[in-house]
């Protein structure tokens, strides 16, 4: 048995481990086992420690027999992007940068998940700095996707959405500053959550947009996603903009049937440049939720053909200002022989970033420049604004909003690379809601042709992420999209 125990969900695996039935260990086991046979193709871990992820399965199995078990995450492995600080482990963001950096304490979220019992392995491919939509800007290696590996995962969070659809490990954590958990997860067909702003502690995490960036959640099933953003979630003294609120019980909450629902269809969003196939899937999604008695109706977010140029002004802005930090005197990197301490700077950032991380804070001291910042970033401040408005009168009359979570399928490796501008346009549907703050989650929504993933995306009101994961659920429990797996192996 324990050779297919890592094609099931967490909650399937967390019931075995409460029958008794199986222990984190063997669990553990079954993951590393199917990692090493498949990863040498998808390529989605830069790093992982056998050891150290059975010994934290033991001492699991250990709290279990003693009836000391902590819940429904105790003993299941979790695997990480290379942007999370887990204390005493690598943390590079696929960046020569910080190529030899070892993390000298634990994010928030990773000591509420040691809490929780999980088994944290892993350190998972990403776009250097998490930049990108395609992971073709690490430093390090391509992550292929498991549907098709002549083709990308997506990006930022390429590893963690490609681990989870290889059956590498039944949940990861990402990041998304502009969709980076939410494109990813459409195109490798899992399910990827960006929480609200605030919700979940950035303490921890690499900044790269800080007030964009947001860790969540990637799973192949609803339930296990309620339950890892469970455990993620709550006010954190040591992030500022932590926000503190009542926090749901997600996991009871996605249970409860869908109410008669009003779902939102952006008209903005089903626009040219939308492949044809993913069109029809929302369209088809669209009659779904009609046909279950939830009443559709077209609104419009009019501002939403400005917010990729406006994303691109605030985010290399606070990329430029949070990356001033490498310097090679401080952190990672560091010039050898420099002749003097300008020298030092210039040569270890030289030497260090790769060329769209450089793009980004070229762009981002640009727009921030005196002379400029009016011009750009305050203007953008603005728009960004009306952007946050614009869904807020949404959800005025509508629950929930239905759109595309990428306007194409997973696209051929070095298709875009030379296109920074048709790379950023991969964007164009997630972007709006990291800048007006909101919840978003992307679920499986079907298949094209040619057998590669399509992505829906649900985006909500602010905190109402247990509304989303239950409009979700409705989808997923009158599909069958998210039980299908890669041809791998
Ligand atoms: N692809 C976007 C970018 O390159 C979003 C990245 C992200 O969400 N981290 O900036």
């Amino acid at each position: 048995m324990s050779t297919q125990l890592f094609s099931l969900t967490a909650s399937a695996l967390a019931d075995l481990l409460e029958k008794g039935e199986t222990t984190s260990e063997e669990v553990t086991r079954s993951f590393i086992t199917r990692t090493k046979e498949v990863d040498s193709t998808v390529k989605a871990f830069l790093h992982f420690d056998e050891e150290d992820a059975l010994a934290q399965a033991k001492a699991s199995d250990e709290r279990r027999q003693q009836g000391q078990s902590k819940g429904p995450l105790d003993g299941i492995p979790v695997a990480l992007k290379d942007n999370l600080a887990v204390k005493g482990q690598p943390l590079t963001c696929a960046s020569k940068m910080l190529g030899n950096f070892t993390s000298p304490y634990d994010g928030t979220v990773i000591g509420k998940l040691k809490e929780a019992g999980a088994v944290l392995w892993g350190r998972l491919n990403m776009d250097e700095f998490a930049m990108g939509s395609s992971t073709e800007n690490s430093s390090r290696q391509t992550t292929a996707n498991p549907w098709n590996p002549e083709c990308i995962p997506g990006g930022s969070s390429g590893g963690s959405a490609a681990s989870v659809s290889a059956l590498e490990t039944p949940l990861s954590l990402g990041s998304d500053t502009g969709g980076s958990i939410r494109q990813p997860a459409a195109l490798c067909g899992v399910i990827g959550m960006k929480p609200t702003y605030g919700l979940v502690s950035r303490y921890g995490l690499v900044a790269f947009a800080s007030s964009l960036d947001q860790i969540g959640p990637f799973a192949r099933s609803v339930d296990d996603t309620a339950t890892l953003l469970q455990a993620i979630v709550g006010h954190d003294p040591l992030d500022s903009t932590s926000y503190k609120t009542e926090i749901p019980d997600y996991r009871a909450e996605v249970q409860k049937p869908l109410e008669k629902s009003v779902v939102g269809l952006p008209k903005e969003y089903l626009s040219e440049g939308i492949d044809p196939e993913v069109e029809q899937a929302v369209k088809a999604a669209v009659k779904w939720y009609e046909d279950q008695g939830s009443e559709v109706v077209e609104v419009s977010l009019p501002h939403t053909e400005y917010a990729v140029g406006v994303y691109y002004i605030i985010a290399t802005a606070e990329a430029s200002s949070n990356l001033a930090r490498y310097d090679g005197v401080r952190y990672g990197h560091r010039s050898e022989k420099p002749s003097n301490a300008v020298d030092l700077y210039f040569h270890s950032r030289a030497e260090g970033f790769g060329e769209e991380v450089k793009r980004r804070i070229i762009l981002g001291t640009y727009v921030l420049s005196s002379g400029y910042y009016d011009a750009y970033y305050l203007k953008a401040q603005k728009v960004r604004t009306l952007i946050r408005q614009d869904f807020l009168k949404a959800f005025e009359k509508v629950d929930f909003l239905l759109t595309p979570t990428s306007p194409v399928p997973a696209f051929g490796k070095g298709e875009r690379t030379a296109n920074p501008l048709a790379m950023y346009l991969s964007d164009i549907y997630t972007i709006s809601a990291n800048l007006a703050g909101i919840p978003g989650v992307s679920i499986p929504g079907g298949f094209t042709q040619s057998g590669l993933p399509i992505g829906l995306q649900l985006l909500g009101k602010p905190f109402d992420e247990a509304g989303l994961l239950r409009a979700a659920k409705a989808f997923e429990s009158g599909h069958d999209y998210h039980l299908k797996t890669p041809p791998l192996g």
